[in-house]
C-alpha cells in the first residue's frame, strides 16, 4: 500500500523514531472495567491488537467484580425498581463506591482531569470513531457494565461522564459493549497498530468509509480484481481507491456524506 505520511524510506525512518519518542513520554493508558462477570473477559484481552498494545505497556486493562463493593453479607448488587415493573435494577451504593475508589470522586465534578467515567447504555450517545478517540486521549478510563433492566439513575445523573450506547439494539449486558469500546479505542493509542499509519486510512477517520481492498489471487471464480491495483501507478490507484470509497459510502452509507 501507498504511504501517505512518510514517502520515502529516510522519512519513513524519522516517523517511527517520533512515534518511539511520543510513546517513551506517554502514560500507558488506564482502563478499569467494573462487572458483575469479570471472568468474562479472562482471555479477550489476550489477542492481536489489545495484546499487543498491552505488551508494549500502552495500556492496562483490569475487570474488577462490583461486588467487592457491596458491604452487606449476600453481596446484593441489585435491587427491584420503585415504582413496580419487571426486573430488577443494579443499585447505586456499589457502583458509587466502586467509581469512588478508582478514582477519587464520587460525583462528575470532582472527576480528576484526564479522567473518563462511562456508563454503557443503550440510552447513551451512540459511540463513534471520534468518541473513541477521545478516550485513547485520556489516562483512565471507567467503563462501567449493566445488567437486568438496567442501573439506578442516580449513577448516570451524578457521577458518570460519559453515557455510552454501542448501536440501536439492546444487549442482556454492557460487557460486550465495554468490548467495543476498548477495542475501538486501543486501536487508535499510538504506536498500538503494526502500520503506524493505518488508522488514518480507515473508515469514519476522513467522514467517509474505508475503500475497497483485495489480495491474491487476482482472479477467483471468474472474479477479477480492479485492473488499476495491478499496474503499480501510485497516483491512480490513490484515486481509485478515493473514488470506490465515495461509491461505497454513497451506497452503504449516505448518512456519513450528509
Ligand atoms: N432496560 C434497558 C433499556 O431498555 O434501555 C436495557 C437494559 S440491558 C438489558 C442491560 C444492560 O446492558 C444495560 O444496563 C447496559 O449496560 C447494557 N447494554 C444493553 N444494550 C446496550 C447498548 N446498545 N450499548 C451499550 N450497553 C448496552
Amino acid at each position: 500500500m501507498t504511504p501517505l505520511i512518510g514517502e520515502t524510506e529516510d522519512e519513513r525512518v524519522d516517523l517511527k523514531s517520533k512515534i518511539r519518542n511520543l510513546k517513551s513520554k506517554m502514560k500507558p493508558l488506564r482502563v478499569d472495567i467494573i462487572t458483575i462477570f469479570p471472568d468474562y473477559f479472562r482471555a479477550v484481552f489476550d489477542y492481536g491488537i489489545i495484546r499487543r498494545a498491552r505488551a508494549a505497556g500502552l495500556v492496562t486493562i483490569e475487570a474488577h467484580d462490583l461486588r467487592a463493593w457491596t458491604s452487606d453479607k449476600h453481596h446484593v448488587v441489585d435491587d427491584r425498581p420503585f415504582g413496580g415493573g419487571d426486573g430488577m435494577v443494579m443499585k447505586p451504593e456499589p457502583i458509587f463506591a466502586a467509581v469512588k475508589s478508582l478514582t477519587g470522586a464520587n460525583r462528575r465534578e470532582t472527576v480528576p482531569p484526564g479522567t473518563r467515567v462511562v456508563l454503557l447504555s443503550p440510552q447513551g450517545q451512540t459511540l463513534t470513531q471520534a468518541s473513541a478517540a477521545e478516550f485513547a486521549k485520556c489516562e483512565h478510563v471507567i467503563l462501567i457494565c449493566g445488567r437486568y433492566e438496567g442501573v439506578d439513575e442516580r449513577v448516570a445523573d451524578a457521577v458518570v461522564t460519559d453515557e455510552i450506547s454501542i448501536g440501536d439494539y439492546v444487549l442482556s449486558g454492557g460487557e460486550p459493549a465495554a468490548l467495543v469500546v476498548i477495542d475501538a479505542t486501543l486501536r487508535l493509542l499510538p504506536g498500538a497498530l503494526g502500520s503506524e499509519t493505518s488508522a488514518v486510512t480507515e473508515s469514519f477517520s476522513d467522514g467517509m468509509l474505508d475503500y475497497p481492498h483485495y489480495t491474491r489471487p487476482p482472479e477467483f471464480e471468474g472474479m477479477r480484481v480492479p485492473e488499476v491495483l495491478l499496474t503499480g501507478n501510485h497516483a491512480e490507484i490513490a484515486r481509485w481507491r478515493r473514488e470506490a470509497a465515495l461509491e461505497k459510502t454513497k451506497r452503504n452509507r449516505p448518512d456519513l456524506l450528509k
